[in-house]
């Protein structure tokens, strides 16, 4: 469903409705100022176009939450593509440490003192 346009009387409502104050900084927006109605909820993480996800905010401190919301962004598209699998599994999976070596391979190198019942691997 396309994102319903933002028209002037839409602005203009929002920008009355909550009192010509931006939501980011609580500062009032001034006469001239540039103001944007930004999403509460980023839209690409709620899909919510209504007014009551939409405030008004000044165009500096929009900027400074969209550089933010991004990278909230995109760890939600993230979450969501490993939960439907989407998203590619590495070709190259982590490798074990594996297994220390044995006690018996301890000993036989010197590491470890040889243990009093030990028959080095040959038959008594
Ligand atoms: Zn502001």
């Amino acid at each position: 469903m396309p994102r319903p346009a933002m028209t002037t009387k839409r602005k203009a409502l929002i920008f009355a409705a909550h009192a010509g104050v931006c939501h980011l900084c609580g500062g009032k927006i001034n006469v001239g100022e540039s103001w944007d109605a930004e999403h509460l909820i980023p839209w690409e993480i709620s899909r919510d176009d209504t007014d009551a996800n939409l405030r008004p905010a000044h165009a500096r401190c929009h900027k400074v939450k969209t550089a933010r919301d991004r990278r909230d962004i995109a760890k939600v598209h993230r979450i969501a593509a490993k939960h439907n699998g989407s998203w590619a599994k590495s070709k190259r999976p982590l490798r074990s440490r594996g297994f220390e070596p044995t006690r018996g391979r301890l000993w036989q190198r010197g590491e470890l003192s040889r243990p009093s019942h030990a028959t080095d691997g040959e038959n008594e």
